[in-house]
This record gives structure tokens, sequence and C-alpha cells, in this order.
């Protein structure tokens, strides 16, 4: 049975939640619940392994699964299977053939999906199309006019999309600089503590990527205070590279000292560094440590938490801070505990790059691993709430001018210091009488100390009691020293 969310939530989050398989409690990253992980390296193609496969039945059984599991991301074939199914149920409802489609077939679903609210359901008579031309049954040109009625009227004012709440991470810094409580966490709750949501935010994660994030996936450089997330493919990778994203401490808190939990840096130093202590408590081998999730559960530190588990963890938070922070969020909407979901982390660390890093669309697109539009949506939010993006639009203009005149002057000033070097070389000789002239003067054959009128003859010349600094000149009487101060 399929169920749609009143046409509500954003486009990401929509689709994920019809589809999304049920995260398993432990950590498994494999074939059974991932994508088809690929290779280390690239591999190339071999003619015998080729053949060995198509002359065996089981494997090529695996072989046509691995296939189809890779024609779609697995979560949008589970998908695109209960559009299929709820087209044929409700034309069997109806009393209907369900195929071949008809035009008055057609029409009737497409109804009866207006009447129950799906916001997204052409994408059920584009599915229902596809089996259709699978079944082999031909798509001729008036069933594709026909198509275009229901195109329009299901895309019509379904009224805003309701999008996660947002919890502005600068919240959560100025709650935990000095928390009253801490929610305790029940047993299959994450272990670590609110800092987990800055981490998340910092990196644009939704619940299942904190999830699934492994100890082996962090990394930190120390010197220069960057933390690199190694992050798990995506319906926008589907070659499977995975991806790499590496942000540095912006909260500039003194080495030692514990930062603020909305910077990138410390708040996984902190998530990592509890998770790490928790860890070492269980008799685990450097692997299982490496492979454990970074945010487990309470009552197990090596479990993987469920999506349902860290949305609880998180609202409990917000509800903690809200209560802590009443009447010192100005100007700051209050996080409203119903709309918190997974993708809550999310959109606040979207729009938290673009208020106040000011991270252009394109970055923010790229930090985040998006594929949909909904980033667009969480960027220009963010904008619109920003009145001095208006300000910001025009500087932006001023500052790209500028940067263009200077780097001109700039070039203009490399000009003349190469033509004074040039000139340097011919008035060399000029130049060593000019030094021999200032070595002398700087070399006195007698100085006079101003506090006593004492005069004191100096070394000869060329004793190495007369380098450096006058400072640290010796007479030859030896009364000489500091520079006369003493
Ligand atoms: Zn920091």
């Amino acid at each position: 049975m399929v169920k749609e969310e009143l046409r509500s939530e954003d486009e990401e989050e929509k689709e994920e939640r019809k589809a999304a398989p049920p995260t398993p409690i432990r950590v498994e990253r494999g074939r059974s619940m991932g994508p088809v992980m690929p290779p280390e390296k690239r591999a190339r193609g071999s003619t015998a392994r080729a053949l060995e496969v198509a002359g065996s039945e089981a494997l090529m059984a695996e072989a046509r699964i691995n296939l189809a599991e890779l024609v779609y991301a697995k979560s949008t074939a589970a998908s695109k299977e209960a559009k299929g199914k709820l087209f044929v149920q409700i034309a069997e409802a109806r009393n209907l053939q369900p195929f071949p489609i008809t035009p008055e077939v057609m029409m009737e679903v497409a109804a009866v999906l207006r009447a129950a609210d799906f916001s997204s359901g052409f994408q059920y008579l584009m599915e229902a199309k596809q089996l259709h031309i699978r079944i082999g049954h031909p798509w001729p040109e008036n069933l594709e006019v026909c198509m275009q009625d229901p195109d329009r009227a299901l895309g019509r004012a379904l009224g805003p999309a309701r999008k996660a709440e947002e919890v502005r991470p600068v919240l959560w810094a100025e709650w935990l600089k000095k928390p009253k409580t801490i929610p305790k966490r029940s047993a299959i709750q994450p272990s670590v503590g609110p800092d987990v949501w800055g981490l998340a935010s910092a990196f644009l994660l939704r619940e299942v990527e904190l999830a699934h994030l492994t100890m082996e996936d962090v990394v930190f450089d120390f010197d220069k205070r960057t933390v690199t997330l190694g992050l798990s493919m995506s319906k926008t990778d589907p070659s499977g590279r995975g991806a790499k994203r590496t942000r540095a401490c912006n909260c500039k808190a003194r080495s030692g000292m514990k930062g603020l939990m909305d910077c990138p840096y410390h708040a996984a130093i902190e998530v990592v560094g509890t998770q790490n202590e928790e860890l070492k408590r269980l008799d685990l081998t450097e692997d299982q440590i490496r492979k454990a999730p970074v945010v487990g559960q309470k009552g197990g530190p090596q479990l993987m938490v469920s999506k349902e588990n860290m949305v609880a963890a998180l609202k409990m938070d917000v509800a903690q801070m809200v209560e802590e922070m009443e009447g010192r969020m100005e100007g700051v909407p209050r996080p409203n505990l119903s709309q918190i979901t997974g993708h809550t982390l999310r959109r606040s660390g979207a729009k938290d790059a673009v208020r106040r890093h000011q991270m252009p669309l394109a970055m923010v697109q790229w930090l985040g691993r998006w594929g949909s539009e909904a980033v667009r949506g969480y960027v220009e939010e963010a904008l619109e709430e920003m009145p001095e993006t208006e300000v910001q639009l025009t500087t932006w203009q001023g500052l790209t001018e500028k940067a263009l005149k200077l780097n001109g002057k700039q070039q203009k000033l490399e000009q003349m210091v190469e033509e004074v070097r040039k000139t340097a070389k011919g008035d060399c000789e000029e130049l060593k009488g000019m030094i021999e002239g200032i070595k002398a003067a700087a070399t006195p054959p007698m100085v006079a100390n101003r506090a006593t009128g004492m005069v004191h003859a100096t070394a000869a010349k060329d004793s190495p009691q007369w380098k450096e600094s006058p400072v640290l000149w010796t007479t030859r009487c030896g009364m000489w020293r500091l520079g006369g101060r003493w």
C-alpha cells in the first residue's frame, strides 16, 4: 500500500521517505542494504569471465540481479515498483483494465490521485506508461497527447511545499556554552551528545548519512585544523566514486580548548573523541573500531542508530535547547518541534552556509552532494531572509571590480620592480661604493657615551666586535657594553 504524506515535505525528502528501506540496526555496509559497492579499482573486462558467467545458470542469476540493481538506485526502484502497483490497484478498484492504458483509465486514475492529495501524481502515470511499453503495448500519439492533461492538472495548485524545520547551528553553539541539562538518551538512541548536530549541519547530512558514517570515514588534519568526511554514494554519484568533503575550523578556538559546536572541525573532534572513548571500552579489534559508526547506540556504541531514533534524539535536544534558550533567541524563529525531520540538519546547514559563511550556491550544492533542486530553495530562502542581501550583491560586484583593478596595479608594480632590478645591475659599481660608505659610517674609530661624556676608542675596523648592531659593540677598554648604556 502506498502512502503519501499530504502534499508536503521537500521533494528530496518525500522521495526518500516513500522508498528508503528501514535502517538496519547493525553496521553492514554491503550489498544487502546499500547500493552496489564499486571495487577499489576499476576492473578490466575479461573474456574468460564473460563466458564463464554466460555458461553458468547460478552466475547468470546473480548477474541479472546486479544489473537490475544498477539500472536504478535501489530506493528509486522500490518507489517505482510501488507507483506501478498503485496505478493497477486504482484502476481495478474502478473496474477498469489497467493495461493496455486507455485515455479513460488514465484520466480516472489521475482524478483519484488528485483527490487523494498526491503531489507527485504524474510520476505514477509515467511509471504506468513505462510498464505499458514494457509489456509490449504500443504507445501511440493520441495517448501521448492525453498524458498532457493530467501532467498539467496534477501539478497545479498544490500549495507551497512544507520543509523540514530549520534549527540554526548558532543556537546549538550558544546553548552548549552553558547547558543546564543535556537530555538523557535511551539505550537505542545516539550515545554522543548534541555536538553531533553541529557536525551534521556543517556537512549537510541527512539523518541516514549521519547514521552510516563510520570512524574511518572521518580524517583530521590537526595542523591545518580541518576535518574530511568520506561520504557514501548517493543518487548523484551513480559511478560510485564516493565523496570527500573537507571543512576547516571556523570558531578559532585555541588549541586544547573546546571549540564551538557549530564549528565543523571542533564538533567533529568532540563527537569522534567521545565515540572513540566509548569504543575503547569494548573489546574490539582495530578493524572493528574503524568500521564502527561515529554515532553509536547508547547501549552499544558499536551498533548503528536507526533513522527513527536519530530523529527522536534530535527532537529531544531541540526541545531542551529551546526551553533553556527562552528569551535569548532574539530575531531567531523558535523551531517548531513537530516539523523536525531527518532533513532538518541538512536544511539548517545549507542555510547557515549561505547566511553566515556567504557560500555561493554552487558550493553549497557541492558540499551537500545535491542532485535535486531542493538546495536552490534552501539557498534562495536564506538569501531572502537576509535584509543585507541587496547590499551584498552590490558589494560583491564592487569587490570583483576592485579585485580586477588591484590585479592590474599588481602587474604594474611587478613591472616597476623588474625595471629597478635592471637599473640596479647597471649601477653595480656605484652601489658598491655606497655600501662601503655606509660600512665606514657604521664602524667609527671612536664612540662617545652621551650619558657619561666619556670617549672610547673602538676596536679595530675589521674586528668581529664591530659586526652587527651598535648595541653589541665592545670598545677597546671594554667599558662600552649594550650601546654605551652599561
Ligand atoms: Zn573550531
